[in-house]
């Protein structure tokens, strides 16, 4: 066993590591778990690090029917936020030293792509941040309401001033699963053909997955093996983050008998690790869906950035999420320092600031 594993330990590291060795190590996790953390310190060191951003939800109301979702409404019930609220909030996040702003909202049926580079341009006009802002499920809907192709509207939105997109709406990349809990949204290869436009057109993203809800080790397995693959053709992701699926207030919460194990989360972030090596090195825990301390515990997993600051957490608070809208940069010192490591503020792109 252990000639097994040291051979396979050199496979991995060489970033030849087939599906069958992900699922011998998820087998054995005291394995995997080492493995993790060796790559985890050759690629990174001690640091991990966080970003200062904010999130921004310009708006609820959308058409789609996501059972995980416990933030859409109904376009009566719902809000759209004017370009001013969305300005005083971006004041408000630089005077906190942000250097992120987060779009993301609901499908909202009458906004065309022209309203959604407006927010851009405003933005951008007033203030000097990054802007993360419009998954590829967004960027299809601007395309399908403004009869547009998705690399035209990328086009728009980069002229507009967009640096990047979040890697969201990819859940589990496989269509049967898409289709009981997200039907309205696009499909696996729509996902994986908007993500490959974008990073062609220069427009870097991040990649995601939300697990513990339907899905069985192996759809987390070859979903990891889908963006190691995307990220081999394109080198257009930034990291990998993990999204515990939150249980409260949603249908699909409700179909779910049990929340993943702390034993299950560990495993499927030491497999992104591994997996993901060596074209995607930074891996990301999530605080709001994890709590502060067990994405803390992540660090020992396999895990080098904690997210960011976010100021504003709307999506995963109305689903359960207790930890909180807002962690501040000395919460994330204090964190990373109690956990043995050295912490470190970072842009989007990981640039050490
Ligand atoms: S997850 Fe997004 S697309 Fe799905 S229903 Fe909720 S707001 Fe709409």
């Amino acid at each position: 066993m252990k000639e097994d594993f040291n051979e396979l330990s050199e496979q991995i590291r060489a970033g030849k590591i087939e599906r069958e060795d992900a699922f011998f190590l998820a087998r054995n996790p005291s394995y995997l778990f080492c493995i993790a953390d060796e790559l985890r310190k050759e690629e990174k060191g001690d640091i991990v690090t966080y970003v200062v951003n904010r999130n921004i939800n310009f708006t609820n109301i959308c058409v789609g029917v996501c059972k995980f979702c416990a933030f859409r409404e109904e376009e009566e019930k719902g809000y759209l936020l004017s370009i001013d609220v969305v300005l005083s909030k971006v004041q408000e996040a630089v005077n906190n030293e942000a250097t992120e702003i987060c779009i993301q909202g609901g499908l909202h049926p009458n906004l065309l792509v022209d309203n959604y580079c407006e927010i851009i341009e405003m933005i951008k006009s007033h203030f000097d941040v990054h802007i993360h802002a419009y998954s590829p499920m967004e960027i299809y809907h601007m395309a399908r309401n403004s009869g547009m192709t998705e690399a035209e509207v990328l086009r728009e939105l980069k002229k507009a001033g967009l640096d990047s997109i979040p890697g969201t709406a990819a859940e589990i990349l496989d269509d049967s699963i898409r289709e009981v809990i997200c039907p309205r949204k696009i499909k696996t290869e729509q996902w994986v053909e908007i993500i490959k436009t974008a990073h062609r057109l220069g427009i870097p993203s991040t990649a995601t997955i939300m697990y513990g809800h339907i899905e069985s080790l192996e759809d987390r397995i070859d979903h990891i093996f889908k963006i190691r693959e995307i990220q081999e053709e394109t080198r257009g992701f930034t990291e990998f983050v993990l999204l515990k699926f939150m249980r409260k207030q949603n249908e699909l919460g409700r179909m779910v008998n049990s929340r993943a194990s702390f034993f299950e989360d560990a495993i499927v972030h030491a497999l992104a690790r591994v997996i993901l090596h060596p074209y995607c090195t930074n891996i990301q825990a999530s605080w709001v869906k994890l709590g502060v301390r067990d994405a803390q515990k992540m660090l020992y997993f396999g895990v080098n950035d904690l997210g960011g600051t976010l100021m504003e957490e709307n999506i995963s608070r109305l689903s359960g999420s207790q930890a909180g809208e807002y962690m501040s940069p000395e919460d994330f010192d204090r964190v990373i320092k109690d956990a043995g490591r050295i912490s470190r503020r970072r842009s989007t792109l990981y640039e050490l600031l």
